[in-house]
């Protein structure tokens, strides 16, 4: 069935969900190592690519394909390639484009973890220049001769800074550069970048597309519509006979199964299972979300980043670029870091976790744990700050968590009046 339904009907009945070898309503867990073959020829020709098939699960595997292919479905891709993290979706499809001499212009907004993997990318001769804001102006004036992609993250976690992606797609083409985009915190119910001019999608599925937080994984969408110019991406040059997909096959056969980060299948299956309710999940996260940040907002003591608010500064793409949801993350700064963990420790729902996309609320720190390893500098052009508090809204009922979050902030003010 072709996905020309809505966004809830297609998941469950799209392309992406079309019934499996014995009729199975779900995939089967394939959960093995390796695939049998009746002959040496026949195994011959399956890693020669005559043959449709399974060798190796670090390769490819039928679970692990099913879930490709229902997020392929859902981004309107053209192939997509899953791997065992986010990072190592982020990694994998950096070096499938970059060699050393390369660079980067990536948004400075983005999630710690990354911004160290740009960091350690460096030592290996490729080079990130960060944009104060990833917008059509601020790319142009950074774009050289050696640039290979523009990077970000759709919403910043946490500065939930907004990527134009017409702008700085258009920008970036009219280089040669392709645009990635990490769509992890706006998920396709919010945004579809392949559609906006982005040309890569990548996702963390550890986070909303699971949903229910018991897998870690990863996804590289590929829209295959960008005209790769062989000799600029030195990268992709031995796999320039495939065309428009030369990113995706030297992403599959080479990057990312060398570099190893594989999903196992069950966590596949977990992730697809998980992705069957996201839009669900993320109406009632963005509802959740829009009500505790307008509440939060009316409290004289602390200052509430989120984007459905009119005094954000990147408000206007809620309905330009995010179907009008503001998405499920916030930041709420309390004055100083001992305020911030007594409003934290103070909380009686809501989980002190380092993930976010779960059903669950969940907060933290983000100075004191995800981005210790950062610099000052880096942090705060991140939106991280020593008295900054994430939180990640769940599907909860809105007045137990907005109750939760004002006794806390109460209960802390208590304490320093004491
Ligand atoms: N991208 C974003 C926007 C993230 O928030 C994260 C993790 O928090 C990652 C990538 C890395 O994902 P994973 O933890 O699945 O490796």
């Amino acid at each position: 069935m072709a996905n020309d339904c809505r966004f809830n009907t297609s998941l469950l009945h799209g392309t992406g969900s079309k019934g499996f070898s014995q009729r199975e309503i779900l995939p089967p867990v394939s959960q093995v190592t390796a695939f049998q073959y009746e002959s040496m020829e026949d195994l011959e020709d399956v890693f020669a690519g005559r043959k449709m098939g399974f060798a190796y699960t670090r390769i490819g595997n039928p679970t692990i394909a099913a879930f490709e292919q229902k997020i392929c479905a859902l981004e309107d891709g053209a192939a997509a390639i899953c791997t065992g993290s986010g990072m190592s979706a982020v990694s994998a499809a950096l070096l499938t484009v970059c060699q050393s001499g390369d660079e980067i212009i990536a948004g400075s907004g983005l999630y710690g973890g990354t911004i160290r993997l740009l960091r350690n990318f460096e030592k290996l001769g490729i080079k990130t220049v960060f944009a104060s804001r990833l917008d059509a102006d601020h790319v142009r004036k950074l774009i050289n001769e050696r640039t290979r992609v523009v990077f970000g993250e759709l919403i910043g976690n946490p500065s939930l800074s907004v990527l134009d992606v017409p702008g700085v797609s258009a920008v970036a083409h009219e280089h040669g550069i392709p645009l990635f985009v990490d769509s992890t915190t706006a998920t396709p119910y919010l945004a579809k970048p392949l559609n906006l001019g982005a040309d890569v999608v990548i996702h963390s599925t550890s986070k909303y597309i699971n949903g229910n937080g018991n897998a870690i994984g990863g996804m590289i969408i590929d829209g295959a519509r960008f005209p790769w110019n062989f000799e600029k991406h030195g990268a992709l040059s031995e796999f320039s006979q495939f065309g428009r997909l030369a990113f995706t096959v030297r992403a599959r056969a080479e990057i990312s199964s060398n570099l190893g980060g594989c999903i196992s299948p069950f966590n596949a299956f977990l992730s697809y299972v998980g992705i069957d309710t996201l839009g669900l999940r993320m109406e009632r996260i963005c509802e959740n979300a829009a009500a505790l940040a307008s509440r939060l907002d009316e409290e004289k003591d602390v200052s509430v980043n989120y984007l459905t608010l009119p005094h954000h500064p990147d408000h206007a793409y809620v309905s330009s670029e995010l179907n009008g949801y503001g998405g499920g993350i916030m930041t709420v700064r309390v004055g100083s870091k001992e305020r911030a963990f007594k409003v934290i420790n103070s909380l009686k729902y809501v989980k002190i976790a380092s993930n976010l996309g779960d059903v669950r609320t969940l907060v933290i720190h983000p100075a004191s744990t995800l981005y210790r390893r950062n610099s000052r500098q880096e942090a705060e052009a991140a939106g991280v700050f020593d008295d900054t508090i994430r939180i990640s809204v769940g599907i909860e009922n809105k007045e137990d968590l907005i109750d939760d979050f004002l006794n806390a902030i109460e209960k802390s003010r208590d304490e320093r009046r004491n």
